[in-house]
């Protein structure tokens, strides 16, 4: 059987990324008699010259197509320059879920003394939060109206001036995330899901976030829940990680909190990472572009290979996702054939393109 998945290059490291990727999935799928016809394509910054924008209607529509896109990472412009392709994706799929599963393999180097108990889920809210990038620019006209706006209804004087950025948070899209979160636990065999918010302090925005997450837990009451801190969840997640099981959260505390995890199991170059819609899925690493590293043949594939794990799952081969997950694992058990980052001696290191070798050896 063939599946037709969409393939985004990305830029910065990108493209080699996806590259060594795409060998490791077509090589786990070929061992159990299935193949992937791939529609490629580019985004990012490398494309906006010649087609004017960094994320062109066709890749949109080639996703919506095939309903199911691995992508590599795309550089964001800071402060200037065109909007984030990753948000503009996820709002025009509505890629509601974030879902970045943090799981610790053996052999990895970490900080953590005892990391082999962690097998954290996060399950991130993708549509809102200030994420969603409705800002107000200093010294422009509609950001003073605004500023005069929130003064004449008593809610505290703003320093003139300022840039706002707006944080809001819908009773849906609150509802929505925690009970894909609860669905995700009872269908994973997960124990508990914990709310993260800061509710203590933004009663209205992350307590109808945190009171969403309270009222859907009432449907599955077989799965502990959980409210936290976002504060306190980053004390213990550095310190009892083991203690935590699913989290959901808010999209920019999820943005955060997920690079924190990957800390904890070895960096960004293992930690995979989806988003999920109703319609379709975008299956993609929780790293960026890492641009100093273009064309260096150093960056880890794992955490673009996990993803692929992930994909496969959600596509229903389960066999090749097995193969490819197992393999991943007895690499890194190994340790001959890792990337810098992980690697416990600084003298045994091998290229992404050497690392993806040594996977696919292992399928085979
Ligand atoms: P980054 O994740 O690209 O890199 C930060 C550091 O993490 C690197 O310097 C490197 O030390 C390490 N790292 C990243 N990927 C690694 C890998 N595969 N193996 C080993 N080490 C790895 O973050 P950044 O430098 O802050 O962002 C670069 C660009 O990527 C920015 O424009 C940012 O907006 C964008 N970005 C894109 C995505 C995405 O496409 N989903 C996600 C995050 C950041």
């Amino acid at each position: 059987m063939s599946h037709k998945i969409t393939l985004i290059r990305g830029d910065g490291s990108g493209p080699e990324l996806i590259e060594q990727a795409k060998r490791a999935i077509d090589k786990a799928m070929e061992i159990c008699g299935k193949n992937i016809e791939w529609e490629i394509f580019d985004a990012g910054a490398d494309i906006v010259a010649k087609e004017g924008t960094p994320l062109p209607d066709y890749v949109i529509d080639s996703i919506k197509r095939n309903k199911i896109a691995l992508k590599g990472p795309v550089t964001t412009p800071l402060g200037k320059g065109f909007r984030s392709v990753n948000v503009e994706l996820r709002k025009k799929l509505d890629l509601y879920v974030s879902l970045r599963p943090c799981k610790y393999y053996k052999g990895i180097k970490t900080r953590i003394i005892n990391p082999e108990n962690i097998d954290l889920v996060i399950i991130r809210e993708n549509t809102e939060d200030l994420y969603a990038g409705i800002e107000f620019e200093n010294n422009k006209e509609e950001t003073n109206d605004l500023l005069k706006f929130i003064e004449s209804k008593n809610k505290g004087k703003i320093r003139e001036n300022s840039a706002i950025s707006i944080k809001a948070i819908s009773e849906f899209a609150s509802k929505r995330i925690t009970k894909y979160a609860f669905e995700y636990a009872k269908d994973n065999s997960r124990k508990s899901v914990t709310a993260v918010t800061k509710s203590n302090i933004m009663k209205f925005s992350d307590g109808l976030f945190m009171h969403a997450a309270e009222e859907i837990s009432k449907i599955y009451p077989e799965i502990k829940f959980k409210h936290k801190l976002v504060d306190s969840l980053c004390m213990d997640l550095v310190t009892i990680p083991e203690n935590y099981d699913v989290l959901v959260l808010p999209n920019l505390y999820g943005d955060i909190v997920s690079d924190l995890c990957a800390g904890l199991i070895g960096g960004l170059g293992v930690a995979p990472g989806a988003n999920i819609g109703e319609n379709c899925a975008v299956f993609e690493a929780v790293h960026g572009s890492a641009p100093e590293f273009k064309g260096k043949n150093m960056l880890n594939p794992a955490s673009l290979i996990l993803s692929g794990v992930l994909m496969l799952k959600f596509i229903n081969e389960n066999k090749a996702a097995e193969i490819l997950e197992n393999a991943v694992a007895k690499v890194f058990e190994d340790e001959r054939y890792v990337t810098f980052d992980i690697a416990k001696d600084p003298k045994k290191v091998v290229g992404t393109k050497q690392m993806t070798d040594a996977i696919i050896r292992e399928i085979c």
